[in-house]
């Protein structure tokens, strides 16, 4: 099936959140007829028992207010939302006054990746991550290589339901080292992933989240308790691209990834290169300037290629030579740890010790080939290598600064 125009899309969808109704531009999309996301497993041979899209269970970081409606604290939207009716994300819907996520195990994709596919480089190199993802986004990037689950409402996309102790289960059955929650927004189903990385921690299971940073403070906070690295797509350094390409706002991102900073817990940054659009060296200087002052040299950064999809079939790929220059001004800048992705066999794969510039890591594609760290230190010249690289590492982590009492409501932890 091809895919549908923006004009075709775009109301159809938010129309449906809003209303909670089927509607014609989004049933040619649904769960029978949607084409496969580019980046995640197909959603046939889902483990758990099969559902019609909805797990209901109370939702965290809300607070009532007049006339039955409630205010959702979860992400810097904030939406207020009437009795009946959903949030912009479509996952969180207003049950007669008590505010409700849609999709606590509802899960539309899972699968076994490298945990360099996500991409992280400095965090338990050579292992695997079970992947799992529900529908929906609280962004609507018009690049999204995972369209066909994070834009669509829950009952859209085929799902199965595998509550928290399953999802463990399954992992340790697969001898992945963590969860990674990650292929769509794992912020707008954020209770099933906080109890499931609470229970997977508690059983020696990482958890990593692969985000766009677009969370409030507490619930980040609350979160990072039970989490074992984060990985942000840092989408570009301009309100402007932000606005008019992800319809979200770059200064909240900006304040997640200090917020990571200050709790300590290990962090890796992607930034997808567009042509046209966020590939200005002056622009990429001015974040790599930023990434250094703010979160510290040690950061990796990984600049991605774009390929045409979703509603940017209209660009070419990035040029090689365009993600070279944005390295090369990372690197000039001060970033230690500077990759290149969607680049198979590009020497920007390995890691290279900031100390004496030895290769410590060798990969191809997702593959680790070769690895000469010696407990997490360069073989050459002893420097400390910034990263997680043991298991035991990873589930020491605690965050440097515990959050507040909270004030909103939330469910108890399951048991
Ligand atoms: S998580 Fe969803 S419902 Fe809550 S504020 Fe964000 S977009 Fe709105």
């Amino acid at each position: 099936m091809s895919q549908p125009n923006r004009d075709q899309l775009r109301p159809g969808r938010r129309d449906c959140l809003r209303w909670g109704l089927a509607c014609g531009a989004c049933s040619v999309l649904g769960a029978t007829e949607r084409t496969a996301a580019q980046d995640v497993p197909d959603a046939e041979g889902l483990p758990g028992s099969a559902t019609q899209g909805i797990v209901r269970h109370e939702a965290m970081f809300w607070e009532k207010m007049a006339e039955n409606r409630v205010r959702c604290r979860l992400c810097p939207r904030e939406c207020i939302v009437p009795d009946g009716e959903r949030g912009t994300c479509g996952i969180r819907e207003n049950h007669q006054g008590q505010y409700q996520t849609l999709v606590y195990g509802a899960v539309c994709t899972s699968g076994i990746d490298p945990i360099e596919k996500k991409p992280l480089f400095h965090y338990l190199p050579g292992t695997t991550a079970y992947s799992v993802a529900t529908a929906g986004c609280n962004f609507e990037c018009r690049f999204c290589q995972n369209w066909q689950i994070s834009q669509f409402r829950p009952e859209q996309v085929k799902s199965s339901e595998v509550p928290p102790q399953r999802l463990v289960e399954l992992c340790k059955s697969k001898e992945a080292r963590t969860i990674a929650f990650t292929y769509s927004e794992p912020t707008v189903f954020y209770e099933y992933m906080h109890d499931s990385a609470a229970l997977a921690r508690s059983q020696g299971i990482g958890s990593v989240m692969i985000s766009n940073g677009y969370i409030q403070e507490e619930p980040l906070r609350r979160l990072c308790r039970h989490l074992t690295a984060v990985k942000i797509d840092f989408k570009g350094f301009s309100e402007t691209f932000y606005a008019e390409t992800c319809s979200g706002h770059l200064k909240p991102v900006l304040a997640t990834m200090e917020t990571l900073k200050e709790i300590g817990i290990w962090l890796e940054l992607v930034v997808l290169i567009i042509p046209t659009l966020n590939d200005g060296p002056d622009e990429i200087k001015q974040m790599c300037r930023w990434v250094v002052s703010h979160l510290g040299p040690d950061v990796p950064m990984h600049f991605s290629r774009f390929q045409p999809t979703y509603r940017l079939t209209n660009l070419p790929q990035t040029p090689v030579a365009t993600l070279e220059r944005c390295r090369q001004i990372a690197l000039d800048t001060g970033v230690r740890y500077v990759y290149l992705g969607n680049v198979p066999s590009h020497e920007a794969e390995n890691t290279f010790c900031h100390g004496c510039h030895t290769e410590l890591i060798h990969r191809v594609g997702y593959q680790v080939r070769n690895n000469r760290l010696q407990n997490g230190q360069c073989p050459q010249c002893q420097a400390k290598i910034p990263g997680i690289w043991s298991l035991d590492q990873a589930l020491s982590f605690k965050p440097r600064v515990e959050t507040a009492n909270p004030s909103t409501t939330e469910p108890p932890n399951p048991t």
